[in-house]
Protein backbone atom coordinates (compact mmCIF):
# COMPACT_ATOMS: atom_id res chain seq x y z
CA UNK A 1 0.00 0.00 0.00
CA UNK A 2 1.53 3.11 -1.54
CA UNK A 3 0.48 5.77 1.27
CA UNK A 4 3.62 8.23 0.26
CA UNK A 5 3.41 12.17 -1.20
CA UNK A 6 3.64 12.30 -5.12
CA UNK A 7 6.02 14.90 -6.20
CA UNK A 8 4.53 17.01 -8.80
CA UNK A 9 6.19 16.77 -12.36
CA UNK A 10 8.16 19.51 -13.75
CA UNK A 11 6.17 21.53 -16.48
CA UNK A 12 6.82 20.91 -19.50
CA UNK A 13 8.98 23.46 -21.72
CA UNK A 14 9.74 25.71 -18.91
CA UNK A 15 13.20 27.21 -18.49
CA UNK A 16 15.15 28.26 -15.87
CA UNK A 17 14.54 31.82 -14.52
CA UNK A 18 18.27 32.59 -14.52
CA UNK A 19 17.99 31.63 -18.19
CA UNK A 20 15.37 33.68 -18.93
CA UNK A 21 16.60 36.69 -17.52
CA UNK A 22 20.15 35.93 -19.23
CA UNK A 23 17.75 36.03 -22.03
CA UNK A 24 16.15 39.02 -21.49
CA UNK A 25 19.41 41.07 -20.93
CA UNK A 26 20.57 39.51 -24.06
CA UNK A 27 17.76 40.68 -26.20
CA UNK A 28 18.00 44.18 -25.06
CA UNK A 29 21.53 44.60 -25.24
CA UNK A 30 21.00 43.57 -28.84
CA UNK A 31 18.06 45.85 -29.96
CA UNK A 32 20.38 48.67 -28.35
CA UNK A 33 23.13 47.88 -30.42
CA UNK A 34 21.37 47.36 -33.31
CA UNK A 35 20.09 50.98 -32.96
CA UNK A 36 23.49 52.28 -32.63
CA UNK A 37 24.67 50.84 -35.13
CA UNK A 38 21.66 51.73 -37.43
CA UNK A 39 22.27 55.22 -36.61
CA UNK A 40 25.83 55.01 -37.00
CA UNK A 41 25.38 53.61 -40.62
CA UNK A 42 22.95 56.17 -41.26
CA UNK A 43 25.02 58.92 -40.06
CA UNK A 44 28.22 57.60 -42.25
CA UNK A 45 25.65 57.76 -45.30
CA UNK A 46 24.69 61.49 -44.55
CA UNK A 47 28.11 62.84 -44.21
CA UNK A 48 29.12 61.28 -47.46
CA UNK A 49 25.90 62.79 -49.05
CA UNK A 50 26.56 66.24 -47.34
CA UNK A 51 30.01 65.92 -48.22
CA UNK A 52 29.02 65.34 -52.02
CA UNK A 53 26.21 67.97 -52.70
CA UNK A 54 28.21 70.40 -51.35
CA UNK A 55 31.24 69.53 -53.75
CA UNK A 56 28.69 69.95 -56.65
CA UNK A 57 27.76 72.86 -55.34
CA UNK A 58 31.57 74.48 -54.73
CA UNK A 59 32.53 73.06 -58.27
CA UNK A 60 29.66 75.34 -59.83
CA UNK A 61 30.73 77.94 -58.23
CA UNK A 62 34.02 77.52 -59.30
CA UNK A 63 33.07 77.41 -62.82
CA UNK A 64 31.36 80.87 -62.34
CA UNK A 65 33.70 82.38 -60.94
CA UNK A 66 36.22 81.32 -63.64
CA UNK A 67 33.70 82.49 -66.23
CA UNK A 68 33.61 86.01 -64.99
CA UNK A 69 36.85 86.14 -64.59
CA UNK A 70 37.39 85.03 -68.35
CA UNK A 71 34.74 87.57 -69.60
CA UNK A 72 35.97 90.45 -67.42
CA UNK A 73 39.30 90.32 -68.83
CA UNK A 74 38.17 89.13 -72.33
CA UNK A 75 35.60 92.31 -72.47
CA UNK A 76 38.50 94.74 -72.00
CA UNK A 77 40.74 93.20 -74.01
CA UNK A 78 37.96 93.32 -76.90
CA UNK A 79 38.23 96.69 -76.50
CA UNK A 80 42.01 97.18 -76.36
CA UNK A 81 42.22 95.25 -80.41
CA UNK A 82 39.74 98.25 -81.39
CA UNK A 83 42.14 100.73 -80.17
CA UNK A 84 45.15 99.15 -81.66
CA UNK A 85 43.61 99.13 -85.02
CA UNK A 86 43.06 102.80 -84.51
CA UNK A 87 45.92 103.35 -83.51
CA UNK A 88 47.74 101.67 -86.38
CA UNK A 89 45.27 103.29 -89.05
CA UNK A 90 45.26 106.48 -87.40
CA UNK A 91 48.99 107.02 -85.80
CA UNK A 92 48.93 109.80 -83.08
CA UNK A 93 47.59 112.37 -85.65
CA UNK A 94 45.13 115.11 -83.98
CA UNK A 95 42.16 113.63 -85.50
CA UNK A 96 43.65 109.80 -84.10
CA UNK A 97 43.94 111.29 -81.24
CA UNK A 98 40.54 112.54 -80.90
CA UNK A 99 38.92 109.70 -82.02
CA UNK A 100 41.03 107.37 -79.37
CA UNK A 101 40.32 109.32 -76.82
CA UNK A 102 36.86 109.21 -77.48
CA UNK A 103 37.30 105.10 -77.82
CA UNK A 104 39.01 105.17 -74.32
CA UNK A 105 36.21 106.94 -72.92
CA UNK A 106 33.07 105.37 -74.03
CA UNK A 107 34.89 102.18 -73.59
CA UNK A 108 35.69 103.17 -70.06
CA UNK A 109 32.42 104.22 -69.17
CA UNK A 110 31.01 101.26 -70.72
CA UNK A 111 32.92 98.57 -68.50
CA UNK A 112 32.97 98.85 -64.63
CA UNK A 113 35.95 96.56 -64.72
CA UNK A 114 37.90 99.27 -66.36
CA UNK A 115 39.71 101.69 -64.02
CA UNK A 116 41.18 103.43 -67.09
CA UNK A 117 42.59 103.06 -70.59
CA UNK A 118 46.30 104.17 -71.80
CA UNK A 119 47.97 104.76 -74.98
CA UNK A 120 51.89 104.87 -74.79
CA UNK A 121 54.33 105.21 -77.75
CA UNK A 122 56.97 103.65 -78.60
CA UNK A 123 59.48 105.21 -75.88
CA UNK A 124 56.66 104.66 -72.96
CA UNK A 125 56.04 108.59 -73.06
CA UNK A 126 51.71 108.47 -72.16
CA UNK A 127 50.59 109.85 -75.34
CA UNK A 128 46.72 109.39 -74.27
CA UNK A 129 44.80 108.07 -71.06
CA UNK A 130 41.01 108.06 -70.28
CA UNK A 131 41.60 110.10 -67.21
CA UNK A 132 43.86 112.63 -66.81
CA UNK A 133 45.46 111.51 -63.38
CA UNK A 134 48.25 109.44 -65.06
CA UNK A 135 48.63 112.58 -67.82
CA UNK A 136 53.03 112.32 -67.40
CA UNK A 137 53.39 108.88 -66.90
CA UNK A 138 56.63 107.25 -68.68
CA UNK A 139 56.60 103.21 -68.56
CA UNK A 140 59.47 102.41 -70.38
CA UNK A 141 61.17 100.54 -67.02
CA UNK A 142 57.61 98.54 -66.64
CA UNK A 143 57.39 94.93 -67.67
CA UNK A 144 55.05 95.08 -69.74
CA UNK A 145 56.03 97.93 -71.96
CA UNK A 146 59.37 96.10 -72.34
CA UNK A 147 57.37 92.95 -73.62
CA UNK A 148 55.76 94.17 -76.11
CA UNK A 149 58.62 96.03 -77.07
CA UNK A 150 60.84 92.57 -77.35
CA UNK A 151 58.19 90.59 -78.35
CA UNK A 152 56.37 90.40 -81.66
CA UNK A 153 53.50 88.67 -80.77
CA UNK A 154 50.10 90.21 -81.04
CA UNK A 155 48.56 88.94 -77.70
CA UNK A 156 47.38 90.23 -74.98
CA UNK A 157 49.55 90.52 -72.05
CA UNK A 158 48.21 89.92 -68.33
CA UNK A 159 50.40 91.89 -65.35
CA UNK A 160 51.29 93.14 -63.76
CA UNK A 161 49.20 94.29 -60.29
CA UNK A 162 49.68 97.71 -59.41
CA UNK A 163 48.58 100.08 -56.83
CA UNK A 164 47.38 103.11 -58.15
CA UNK A 165 49.06 105.76 -55.92
CA UNK A 166 47.00 108.30 -56.11
CA UNK A 167 43.63 106.44 -55.96
CA UNK A 168 44.74 104.08 -54.35
CA UNK A 169 43.01 101.34 -56.09
CA UNK A 170 44.82 97.86 -57.00
CA UNK A 171 44.80 97.56 -60.65
CA UNK A 172 45.35 94.76 -62.75
CA UNK A 173 47.20 95.41 -66.00
CA UNK A 174 45.62 93.89 -70.02
CA UNK A 175 47.94 95.23 -72.46
CA UNK A 176 48.51 94.87 -76.62
CA UNK A 177 50.97 95.93 -78.99
CA UNK A 178 51.04 98.86 -81.77
CA UNK A 179 53.09 98.02 -84.62
CA UNK A 180 54.23 100.56 -87.38
CA UNK A 181 53.34 99.84 -90.97
CA UNK A 182 56.31 97.88 -91.17
CA UNK A 183 55.59 95.89 -88.30
CA UNK A 184 58.17 97.43 -85.88
CA UNK A 185 57.52 98.63 -82.38
CA UNK A 186 55.24 101.47 -82.37
CA UNK A 187 54.06 101.77 -78.23
CA UNK A 188 51.02 99.80 -76.50
CA UNK A 189 47.70 100.15 -75.39
CA UNK A 190 46.93 99.35 -72.20
CA UNK A 191 43.60 99.07 -69.96
CA UNK A 192 44.07 99.13 -66.11
CA UNK A 193 40.94 96.17 -64.38
CA UNK A 194 39.99 97.38 -61.06
CA UNK A 195 40.59 94.12 -58.86
CA UNK A 196 37.54 95.67 -56.21
CA UNK A 197 35.36 94.82 -59.32
CA UNK A 198 36.15 91.28 -58.64
CA UNK A 199 35.87 91.49 -55.25
CA UNK A 200 32.66 92.85 -55.83
CA UNK A 201 31.35 90.28 -57.70
CA UNK A 202 33.03 87.38 -55.42
CA UNK A 203 30.80 88.97 -52.24
CA UNK A 204 28.06 87.70 -53.64
CA UNK A 205 28.85 84.50 -52.75
CA UNK A 206 27.76 82.48 -49.44
CA UNK A 207 31.15 80.29 -48.56
CA UNK A 208 30.89 80.36 -45.20
CA UNK A 209 32.68 82.64 -42.73
CA UNK A 210 36.03 80.44 -43.13
CA UNK A 211 35.33 80.16 -47.28
CA UNK A 212 37.87 81.73 -49.55
CA UNK A 213 37.33 83.09 -53.34
CA UNK A 214 40.50 83.60 -54.83
CA UNK A 215 42.27 85.48 -58.20
CA UNK A 216 45.89 84.77 -58.72
CA UNK A 217 48.38 85.13 -61.65
CA UNK A 218 49.55 81.59 -62.98
CA UNK A 219 52.85 82.66 -61.80
CA UNK A 220 51.27 82.05 -57.95
CA UNK A 221 50.76 85.69 -57.39
CA UNK A 222 47.68 86.90 -55.65
CA UNK A 223 45.03 89.21 -57.60
CA UNK A 224 42.52 88.61 -55.37
CA UNK A 225 41.15 86.85 -51.98
CA UNK A 226 37.98 87.13 -50.55
CA UNK A 227 37.95 87.87 -47.73
CA UNK A 228 40.74 90.01 -46.34
CA UNK A 229 40.98 91.11 -49.68
CA UNK A 230 43.92 93.94 -49.10
CA UNK A 231 46.13 92.06 -46.99
CA UNK A 232 46.62 89.43 -49.46
CA UNK A 233 46.95 91.54 -52.60
CA UNK A 234 50.20 90.49 -54.54
CA UNK A 235 51.82 87.98 -52.24
CA UNK A 236 53.27 84.94 -53.91
CA UNK A 237 51.68 81.44 -53.03
CA UNK A 238 54.23 79.95 -55.51
CA UNK A 239 55.66 78.27 -52.62
CA UNK A 240 52.35 76.37 -51.43
CA UNK A 241 51.83 73.01 -51.38
CA UNK A 242 48.31 73.25 -52.80
CA UNK A 243 49.67 75.67 -55.72
CA UNK A 244 52.96 74.23 -55.87
CA UNK A 245 51.24 70.63 -56.08
CA UNK A 246 47.88 70.83 -57.44
CA UNK A 247 47.02 74.20 -59.03
CA UNK A 248 50.43 74.79 -61.13
CA UNK A 249 50.06 70.99 -62.21
CA UNK A 250 46.59 70.90 -63.69
CA UNK A 251 43.99 72.74 -65.63
CA UNK A 252 41.54 72.27 -62.94
CA UNK A 253 41.00 69.62 -60.14
CA UNK A 254 38.97 69.36 -56.60
CA UNK A 255 41.28 68.87 -53.45
CA UNK A 256 40.74 68.44 -49.91
CA UNK A 257 43.46 70.26 -47.65
CA UNK A 258 44.53 71.55 -44.47
CA UNK A 259 46.06 75.08 -44.99
CA UNK A 260 49.44 76.13 -44.30
CA UNK A 261 48.26 79.26 -43.23
CA UNK A 262 45.56 79.06 -41.25
CA UNK A 263 45.31 75.23 -40.14
CA UNK A 264 41.71 75.15 -41.20
CA UNK A 265 40.94 72.12 -43.45
CA UNK A 266 39.01 73.43 -46.54
CA UNK A 267 36.83 71.73 -50.11
CA UNK A 268 39.09 73.24 -52.37
CA UNK A 269 37.70 73.06 -56.18
CA UNK A 270 40.15 75.33 -58.59
CA UNK A 271 40.38 76.23 -62.54
CA UNK A 272 42.45 78.17 -64.77
CA UNK A 273 40.98 80.43 -66.34
CA UNK A 274 40.41 79.66 -70.53
CA UNK A 275 42.06 82.72 -72.44
CA UNK A 276 43.92 84.11 -69.76
CA UNK A 277 47.37 83.11 -67.79
CA UNK A 278 44.88 83.15 -64.62
CA UNK A 279 43.47 80.99 -62.40
CA UNK A 280 40.85 80.75 -59.69
CA UNK A 281 39.60 78.21 -56.43
CA UNK A 282 36.91 78.61 -54.65
CA UNK A 283 37.32 76.98 -50.70
CA UNK A 284 35.14 75.46 -48.26
CA UNK A 285 35.67 75.00 -44.49
CA UNK A 286 35.19 70.85 -44.11
CA UNK A 287 33.90 71.62 -40.59
CA UNK A 288 31.25 74.73 -41.94
CA UNK A 289 30.31 72.21 -44.44
CA UNK A 290 30.10 69.60 -42.07
CA UNK A 291 28.17 72.17 -39.34
CA UNK A 292 24.76 70.55 -40.05
CA UNK A 293 25.52 66.87 -40.21
CA UNK A 294 27.46 67.61 -36.61
CA UNK A 295 24.19 69.31 -35.58
CA UNK A 296 22.15 66.39 -37.11
CA UNK A 297 24.51 64.19 -35.30
CA UNK A 298 24.02 65.93 -32.00
CA UNK A 299 20.60 65.71 -32.37
CA UNK A 300 20.18 61.67 -33.55
CA UNK A 301 22.73 60.37 -30.55
CA UNK A 302 20.78 62.66 -27.84
CA UNK A 303 17.69 60.82 -29.51
CA UNK A 304 19.20 57.40 -29.81
CA UNK A 305 20.94 58.02 -26.33
CA UNK A 306 16.94 58.78 -24.30
CA UNK A 307 15.65 55.55 -27.02
CA UNK A 308 18.27 53.28 -25.47
CA UNK A 309 18.15 54.51 -21.75
CA UNK A 310 14.23 53.89 -21.82
CA UNK A 311 14.75 50.67 -23.22
CA UNK A 312 17.79 49.57 -20.89
CA UNK A 313 15.17 51.17 -17.69
CA UNK A 314 12.34 48.77 -19.61
CA UNK A 315 14.71 45.72 -19.82
CA UNK A 316 16.18 46.21 -16.51
CA UNK A 317 12.43 46.22 -14.93
CA UNK A 318 11.33 42.76 -17.26
CA UNK A 319 14.98 41.40 -15.71
CA UNK A 320 13.79 42.70 -12.04
CA UNK A 321 10.19 41.13 -12.81
CA UNK A 322 11.69 37.81 -14.34
CA UNK A 323 13.85 37.64 -11.16
CA UNK A 324 11.32 38.10 -8.55
CA UNK A 325 8.97 36.11 -10.39
CA UNK A 326 11.61 33.13 -10.13
CA UNK A 327 11.84 33.99 -6.61
CA UNK A 328 8.42 34.10 -5.74
CA UNK A 329 8.17 30.30 -7.48
CA UNK A 330 10.64 29.38 -5.72
CA UNK A 331 9.26 30.38 -2.20
CA UNK A 332 5.97 29.07 -3.38
CA UNK A 333 7.72 26.02 -3.88
CA UNK A 334 9.60 26.04 -0.80
CA UNK A 335 6.36 26.52 0.43
CA UNK A 336 4.56 23.66 -0.97
CA UNK A 337 7.80 21.20 0.03
CA UNK A 338 7.37 21.70 3.63
CA UNK A 339 3.54 21.11 3.34
CA UNK A 340 4.09 18.03 1.50
CA UNK A 341 6.23 17.02 4.17
CA UNK A 342 3.25 18.42 6.46
CA UNK A 343 1.06 16.31 4.92
CA UNK A 344 3.46 13.16 4.94
CA UNK A 345 3.81 13.28 8.77
CA UNK A 346 0.49 14.15 9.25
CA UNK A 347 -0.57 10.95 7.29
CA UNK A 348 2.31 8.90 9.27
CA UNK A 349 0.30 10.08 12.53
CA UNK A 350 -2.79 9.31 11.04
CA UNK A 351 -2.18 5.96 10.42
CA UNK A 352 0.27 5.41 13.34
CA UNK A 353 -0.38 3.94 17.01
CA UNK A 354 1.31 6.79 19.35
CA UNK A 355 2.38 4.69 22.49
CA UNK A 356 3.67 1.49 20.32
CA UNK A 357 4.65 2.91 16.97
CA UNK A 358 2.73 0.53 15.33
CA UNK A 359 0.21 0.69 12.32
CA UNK A 360 -3.23 1.92 14.24
CA UNK A 361 -6.36 0.22 14.41
CA UNK A 362 -7.34 2.68 11.47
CA UNK A 363 -4.63 1.60 9.24
CA UNK A 364 -4.89 -1.98 9.77
CA UNK A 365 -8.45 -2.23 9.17
CA UNK A 366 -7.51 -0.29 5.68
CA UNK A 367 -4.75 -2.69 5.24
CA UNK A 368 -6.78 -5.81 5.88
CA UNK A 369 -9.62 -4.28 3.01
CA UNK A 370 -6.89 -4.15 0.63
CA UNK A 371 -4.60 -7.17 1.52
CA UNK A 372 -8.27 -9.09 1.10
CA UNK A 373 -9.23 -7.96 -2.01
CA UNK A 374 -5.35 -8.32 -3.37
CA UNK A 375 -5.43 -12.19 -1.95
CA UNK A 376 -8.79 -12.69 -3.89
CA UNK A 377 -7.81 -11.28 -6.77
CA UNK A 378 -4.84 -13.70 -6.84
CA UNK A 379 -6.02 -16.31 -5.52
CA UNK A 380 -3.53 -16.21 -2.61
CA UNK A 381 -4.02 -16.68 1.34
CA UNK A 382 -3.58 -14.29 4.09
CA UNK A 383 -2.57 -14.68 7.74
CA UNK A 384 -4.10 -12.79 10.70
CA UNK A 385 -2.35 -13.38 14.32
CA UNK A 386 -4.22 -11.79 17.22
CA UNK A 387 -1.53 -10.68 19.96
CA UNK A 388 -3.39 -10.13 24.30
CA UNK A 389 -0.89 -10.06 26.39
CA UNK A 390 -1.66 -11.98 29.69
CA UNK A 391 -3.36 -10.63 32.67
CA UNK A 392 -2.64 -7.18 32.19
CA UNK A 393 -5.00 -5.81 33.89
CA UNK A 394 -3.41 -6.91 37.18
CA UNK A 395 -0.16 -5.79 35.46
CA UNK A 396 -1.95 -2.46 35.84
CA UNK A 397 -2.81 -2.57 39.07
CA UNK A 398 0.51 -4.32 40.34
CA UNK A 399 2.64 -1.80 38.49
CA UNK A 400 0.59 0.85 37.90
CA UNK A 401 -0.66 2.39 34.56
CA UNK A 402 2.85 4.37 33.36
CA UNK A 403 4.51 0.71 33.63
CA UNK A 404 1.43 -1.07 31.79
CA UNK A 405 2.22 1.49 29.05
CA UNK A 406 6.04 0.84 29.07
CA UNK A 407 5.33 -2.93 28.93
CA UNK A 408 3.14 -1.99 25.81
CA UNK A 409 6.05 -0.07 23.78
CA UNK A 410 8.62 -2.78 24.71
CA UNK A 411 5.99 -5.61 23.36
CA UNK A 412 5.45 -3.48 20.14
CA UNK A 413 9.15 -3.14 19.65
CA UNK A 414 9.48 -6.99 19.91
CA UNK A 415 6.79 -7.34 17.36
CA UNK A 416 8.24 -5.09 15.10
CA UNK A 417 11.17 -7.12 15.11
CA UNK A 418 10.41 -9.96 14.10
CA UNK A 419 11.41 -10.33 10.18
CA UNK A 420 8.78 -10.01 7.85
CA UNK A 421 7.98 -9.44 4.25
CA UNK A 422 7.07 -6.26 2.53
CA UNK A 423 3.53 -6.78 1.93
CA UNK A 424 3.36 -7.59 6.55
CA UNK A 425 1.86 -5.19 8.99
CA UNK A 426 2.06 -5.53 12.67
CA UNK A 427 -0.79 -3.43 13.95
CA UNK A 428 -1.80 -2.32 17.39
CA UNK A 429 -5.37 -3.49 17.63
CA UNK A 430 -6.47 -2.29 20.68
CA UNK A 431 -5.86 -1.53 24.51
CA UNK A 432 -3.08 -4.48 25.15
CA UNK A 433 -4.42 -6.49 21.74
CA UNK A 434 -1.92 -6.45 19.05
CA UNK A 435 -2.24 -7.83 15.21
CA UNK A 436 -0.32 -8.96 12.73
CA UNK A 437 -1.54 -9.32 9.22
CA UNK A 438 0.33 -11.63 6.46
CA UNK A 439 -0.36 -12.11 3.08
CA UNK A 440 0.82 -14.72 1.49
CA UNK A 441 1.30 -16.66 4.25
CA UNK A 442 -0.98 -20.24 5.79
CA UNK A 443 -1.64 -21.24 9.03
CA UNK A 444 1.44 -23.18 9.34
CA UNK A 445 3.69 -20.82 8.96
CA UNK A 446 1.52 -18.20 10.51
CA UNK A 447 1.89 -20.52 13.48
CA UNK A 448 5.72 -20.53 13.53
CA UNK A 449 5.41 -16.40 13.30
CA UNK A 450 3.40 -16.38 16.54
CA UNK A 451 5.43 -18.99 18.48
CA UNK A 452 8.71 -16.92 17.18
CA UNK A 453 6.79 -13.61 18.66
CA UNK A 454 5.22 -14.72 21.97
CA UNK A 455 9.06 -16.31 22.47
CA UNK A 456 10.32 -13.01 21.78
CA UNK A 457 8.01 -11.52 24.22
CA UNK A 458 8.30 -13.99 26.80
CA UNK A 459 11.98 -13.60 26.70
CA UNK A 460 11.77 -10.05 27.17
CA UNK A 461 11.74 -10.87 31.20
CA UNK A 462 9.55 -8.21 32.12
CA UNK A 463 8.73 -9.16 35.78
CA UNK A 464 5.08 -9.75 36.37
CA UNK A 465 4.11 -10.96 40.12
CA UNK A 466 0.73 -11.25 38.81
CA UNK A 467 1.24 -14.17 36.53
CA UNK A 468 1.75 -17.34 37.54
CA UNK A 469 5.09 -17.66 35.05
CA UNK A 470 6.50 -14.36 36.76
CA UNK A 471 7.03 -12.34 34.24
CA UNK A 472 4.99 -10.44 31.23
CA UNK A 473 3.75 -13.60 28.32
CA UNK A 474 0.75 -13.13 25.82
CA UNK A 475 -1.16 -15.31 24.22
CA UNK A 476 -1.84 -15.35 20.20
CA UNK A 477 -4.57 -16.37 18.43
CA UNK A 478 -4.48 -17.08 14.39
CA UNK A 479 -5.77 -18.04 11.36
CA UNK A 480 -5.37 -18.06 7.98
CA UNK A 481 -8.11 -18.12 4.71
CA UNK A 482 -5.93 -20.32 2.39
CA UNK A 483 -6.87 -19.02 -0.77
CA UNK A 484 -9.22 -15.90 -0.10
CA UNK A 485 -12.14 -16.45 -2.13
CA UNK A 486 -14.52 -14.11 -3.16
CA UNK A 487 -17.22 -13.04 -0.94
CA UNK A 488 -14.47 -13.27 2.01
CA UNK A 489 -15.02 -11.03 4.84
CA UNK A 490 -12.58 -9.44 7.13
CA UNK A 491 -14.99 -10.00 10.09
CA UNK A 492 -14.63 -13.68 9.40
CA UNK A 493 -10.67 -13.77 9.70
CA UNK A 494 -10.53 -11.50 12.59
CA UNK A 495 -13.85 -13.75 14.15
CA UNK A 496 -11.58 -16.68 13.83
CA UNK A 497 -8.15 -15.79 14.97
CA UNK A 498 -10.18 -13.80 18.21
CA UNK A 499 -11.91 -17.45 18.57
CA UNK A 500 -8.04 -18.68 18.70
CA UNK A 501 -7.05 -16.32 21.19
CA UNK A 502 -9.88 -17.52 23.32
CA UNK A 503 -8.62 -20.80 23.37
CA UNK A 504 -5.32 -19.54 24.10
CA UNK A 505 -6.57 -18.00 26.61
CA UNK A 506 -8.67 -20.81 28.25
CA UNK A 507 -6.16 -23.32 27.92
CA UNK A 508 -3.94 -21.26 30.53
CA UNK A 509 -2.17 -18.51 28.26
CA UNK A 510 1.39 -17.84 27.33
CA UNK A 511 0.51 -20.04 23.69
CA UNK A 512 -0.35 -19.58 20.36
CA UNK A 513 -3.65 -21.59 18.90
CA UNK A 514 -4.85 -21.72 15.47
CA UNK A 515 -8.03 -21.70 14.51
CA UNK A 516 -7.68 -24.18 11.62
CA UNK A 517 -5.77 -26.85 11.76
CA UNK A 518 -2.36 -26.42 9.79
CA UNK A 519 -2.60 -28.31 6.60
P1 LIG B 1 -6.50 -11.85 30.11
O1 LIG B 1 -5.31 -12.62 30.42
O2 LIG B 1 -7.76 -12.64 30.15
O3 LIG B 1 -6.40 -11.09 28.87
O4 LIG B 1 -6.58 -10.84 31.28
P2 LIG B 1 -6.55 -9.30 31.24
O5 LIG B 1 -6.33 -8.75 32.54
O6 LIG B 1 -5.49 -8.90 30.26
O7 LIG B 1 -7.95 -9.01 30.75
P3 LIG B 1 -8.40 -7.96 29.67
O8 LIG B 1 -7.79 -8.30 28.41
O9 LIG B 1 -9.89 -7.95 29.79
O10 LIG B 1 -7.89 -6.60 30.26
C1 LIG B 1 -7.31 -5.59 29.52
C2 LIG B 1 -6.70 -4.60 30.37
O11 LIG B 1 -5.67 -3.97 29.73
C3 LIG B 1 -7.66 -3.60 30.78
C4 LIG B 1 -6.91 -2.34 30.83
O12 LIG B 1 -6.64 -1.88 32.14
C5 LIG B 1 -5.56 -2.69 30.22
N1 LIG B 1 -5.24 -1.80 29.20
C6 LIG B 1 -5.83 -1.65 27.97
N2 LIG B 1 -5.22 -0.68 27.24
C7 LIG B 1 -4.21 -0.20 28.02
C8 LIG B 1 -3.22 0.82 27.81
O13 LIG B 1 -3.15 1.44 26.81
N3 LIG B 1 -2.33 1.03 28.82
C9 LIG B 1 -2.38 0.34 29.99
N4 LIG B 1 -1.46 0.59 30.93
N5 LIG B 1 -3.30 -0.57 30.17
C10 LIG B 1 -4.22 -0.89 29.23
MG1 LIG C 1 -7.60 -7.98 26.20
MG1 LIG D 1 -5.30 -9.37 28.18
Amino acid sequence: MNLGVTEPPPEPGSRKPAAVANLAIAFVLLVCALFIIVDLVQLGVARREQLSDSTVALTNVARAVQRHADDTIKSADVSLIGMVKLVENEGYTPSGREQLASLMGQSATALGQVHAYFAFDEYGRSVIDSTPLYAQLDVSGREYFQFHRDHATRDAYVGPLIKSNTTNTWVITVSRRVNHEDGSFAGVVLAALDLEYFRKFYDTFDVGKKGVIFLGTNAGTTLVRRPLYEKYVGRSMADLPMYRDHIAQNAAGLMTMKSVVDGEVRLTAYEHLQYYPLFIFVALSHDEVLAGWVSDTIMHACGIGILVLTLAFIGWRLVRQIKLRAQTEISLRETRDSLNELNATLQRLALEDGLTGLANRRHFDLALQEELSRATRNASSLALILIDVDRFKQYNDLYGHAAGDECLRQIGRAVKAVPRRSGDLAARYGGEELAVLLPGTDVATALQIAEELRGKIAALNIPHAGNPIGNVTVSAGIDALTPVRAGDMPETLIRQADLALYQAKNQGRNRVCAATEPA
